[in-house]
């Protein structure tokens, strides 16, 4: 045994345990006599000797629940203890303090949902919609917006436009390629000069350290159609030296160009050449021409993930698209004739297939099909298309896939879900129901009733998965550390109720969402709060 050469005392670990028990009476004595004078100050002296408390309070408890951990797990019984906008710890938590005590009766406790693909932004930064009601009672607590391309080119602008008032749920941004490369060549069809690509490796630079979770594109619309497959490959390598994806709405959905098999492929060269993660936006077979064509979709996406190249897909549950009537029936800027029209409406499934959402010159007219408009006016629908959009155009619902095909790409297990979906007041025209229904849909009509994918697996794609595809650090998982982004609901009952000529319903079954911590929706209603906050890539 060696001895403190100061005091003689015995030192067995490399400390001398005489002058250590003497700090610790002299600590203690202190705490006493300090306590007499400064109790705030004792406190804090205390705090350093004695051990933390494993029953210390906690902000928010979920008791009684089933953790459904969001990793594709079947769910365990555990309490959620959390402090702060973090799950400071999970397991039986019994006889724990907290301010809130959140009892889950039993039902489903999983992280809240993340929607990679939204269209929210606009209607976010709206006083009257930031709340976003209709995403929170999805159990949806982080968008993902900017997609196919759009949005600004100054996120910095944007993310302050969105944080300053507050927000309902969290937001990730992406920079839209349609979007730098108009800030850049304004309308032009052509390549873009060395000088201007450039300047648009510079704006998506921009973007991505501006907080971007990656670059979006939408090859279909103008101007993105207007770019080739080098160009986009150029920007996506930028935002893939930040650890960004890149998403895209291909170039061609069904048989417009170049076909929905060729533009998938146009991702997976992407993702390999930009040394990116590429993400398929709402992967679908456009129009009865194409049904079946998920298949050679999905093997083209597998052989190149067996080879190495990340790709993944999104996708909502519907056998309807919205997009406007331009888009659909004369898109890339053709010149609108009636046999334009013609080939296009056919693609699309018939004019029966194509139902007016939103017509500002005429709202009696939404909620109305191509071929009942023609009815009531005795045209052709391909005129009284042309009508339409000679009077500023309209954005419709357009029913147009196959339900094999969603099944297949849903059972995929690098398919994401998301909604598509806009935010729009609950009195603004007939919107595609997946503004209010994409989440709970899944859940409650593809998991449940018929089963295409069970749910931890359904849970998963809307949570640890695209956490994981878009790099979003200590989200869409329950674990101690994570943040606090819950939803609790009961598996049996969770249902949307927006339907395509009744779309303004919320979805059913949310008990309690948190956001960060807050508790957004108790016990079935909403709270004022708004938590939400605009994410950044670097910190999650
Ligand atoms: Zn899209």
């Amino acid at each position: 045994m060696r001895l403190c050469f100061r005091c003689s005392g015995e030192q067995p670990f490399g400390i001398c345990t005489r002058r250590a028990r003497r700090a610790f009476a002299y600590n203690a004595a202190m705490q006493r006599i300090l306590a007499g004078f400064f109790a705030a100050a004792a406190v804090s002296a205390a705090a350093a000797f004695v051990p933390a408390q494993p029953s210390a309070a906690f902000d928010v408890l979920i008791q009684n629940g089933r953790v459904m951990d969001g990793s594709g797990n079947p769910w365990l019984r555990a309490d959620v203890g959390i402090r702060g906008d973090r799950i400071a710890a999970v397991g039986r938590l019994t006889g724990a303090k907290a301010r809130t005590v959140v009892d889950a009766a039993d039902r489903l406790v999983t992280p809240g949902f993340i929607d990679v693909h939204s269209h929210a932004a606009e209607g976010l930064a709206r006083a009257e919609l930031r709340q976003a009601r209709p995403i929170l009672a999805q159990g949806v607590t982080t968008v993902v917006v900017n997609p196919d391309g759009g949005g600004p080119v100054d996120l910095a602008g944007q993310r302050a436009q969105l944080d300053n008032g507050g927000l309902g749920p969290n937001v990730a941004l992406l920079i839209g390629h349609g979007s730098v490369r108009r800030a850049v060549m304004g309308a032009a069809t052509r390549d873009p000069s060395g000088d201007e690509i450039e300047k648009m490796r510079g704006l998506v630079r921009r973007g991505m350290q501006e907080g971007a979770f990656g670059l979006s594109s939408g090859l279909f619309y103008t101007p993105g159609s207007f770019a080739d497959t080098e160009e986009v490959i150029e920007l996506a390598r930028v935002a893939g030296e930040y650890g960004g994806v890149y998403t895209s709405h291909v170039r061609d959905e069904a048989d417009y160009t170049i076909g929905v098999v060729a533009s998938v492929q146009e991702v997976i060269r992407i993702a390999e050449e930009g040394g990116v993660v590429g993400v398929v936006s709402h992967m679908k077979a456009l129009g009865p021409d194409n049904w079946g064509l998920a298949t050679a979709m999905t093997v083209r996406i597998e052989a190149a993930r067996a080879r190495g190249v990340q790709v993944f897909a999104d996708q909502y549950p519907y056998e309807a698209s919205s997009t406007s009537l331009g888009a659909a029936l004369v898109p890339g800027g053709v010149v609108p004739t009636i046999d334009v029209v013609r080939g296009n409406l056919r693609r699309r499934g018939g004019p029966a297939a194509v139902q007016i959402a939103f017509h500002k010159a005429d709202r009696t007219l939404e909620g109305k099909t191509l071929a009942a408009i023609a009815g009531e006016r005795g045209v052709s629908a391909e005129q009284a298309a042309l009508d339409i959009l000679a009077k500023g155009g309209a954005s419709i619902v357009s029913f147009n896939m196959s339900e094999q095909d969603i099944a297949h790409i849903m059972a995929k297990p690098y398919t994401m879900a998301s909604s598509d979906g806009g935010l729009v007041l609950m009195t603004e025209g007939k919107p595609h129901p997946r503004n209010y229904g994409a989440f709970a849909r899944k859940l409650s009509v593809y998991a449940r009733e018929r089963g295409v994918v069970d749910f931890e697996t359904a849970i998963r794609s809307m949570t640890s998965l695209p956490s994981a595809v878009f790099g979003m650090k200590d989200r869409g998982v329950i674990r101690e550390g994570a943040a606090a982004d819950i939803a609790v609901f009961d598996p049996a009952f969770v249902r949307d109720r927006a339907t395509y000529l009744d779309p303004h319903r919320l979805a059913e079954g949310m008990a309690y969402v948190l956001v960060n911590g807050i508790v957004v929706i108790d016990n079935g209603a909403f709270t004022s709060a708004l938590p939400g906050r605009v994410l950044l890539k670097s910190k999650g």
